[in-house]
């Protein structure tokens, strides 16, 4: 497993960097997103879906869930936050946006147990002590 950290000092480097990386991403690629509220999850998403050409605001799911938006690639955007047990994704057809076309990415990933794909990008985001510091690790490759 490969593993890369970057220290993002603004929300837009944070936006950037997700951008960069879209660049790698794979039609199909999952992205599980790991880290407190206010961490910069979201705002990864956002750069993420700027880099996609999605032209609509990225805002957290965190009632719906699920947000689907379209760019040059569908982009399937779920928070997890809210759900206490894994079990309560059957319902929402989890597995199905697993296998969708595009690129899915998920945070509070850690909530959904063990039905994310072997080859899922997780990523961690952690705050500094300093207010706008955010460390962002990229964890890639199938677990070996
Ligand atoms: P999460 O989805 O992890 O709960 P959000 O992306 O919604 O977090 O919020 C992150 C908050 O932290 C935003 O208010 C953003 O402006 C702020 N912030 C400050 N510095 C950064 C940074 N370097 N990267 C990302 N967000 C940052
Ligand atoms: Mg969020």
């Amino acid at each position: 497993m490969k593993t890369r950290t970057v220290i993002s000092k603004s929300p837009e480097e944070t936006r950037s960097f997700a951008a960069s990386l879209a660049a790698e991403l794979q039609d199909g690629a999952v992205l599980a997103l790991h880290g407190e509220l206010g961490s910069g999850k979201t705002c990864f998403v956002q750069g993420l879906a700027r880099a996609l050409g999605v032209r609509q605001a990225v805002t957290s799911p965190t009632f719906t869930i699920v947000n689907e938006y379209r760019g040059r690639c569908p982009l399937v955007h779920m928070d997890l936050y809210r759900i206490s047990d894994p079990e309560e994704l059957l319902e929402l057809d989890f597995e199905s946006y697993l296998d969708a076309q595009g690129i899915t990415v998920i945070e509070w990933a850690e909530r959904s147990g063990d039905w994310l794909p072997d080859n899922t990008m997780h990523i961690y985001f952690e705050t500094g002590t300093d207010l706008d510091t955010r460390t962002i690790t990229v964890a890639s490759g199938t677990r070996s």
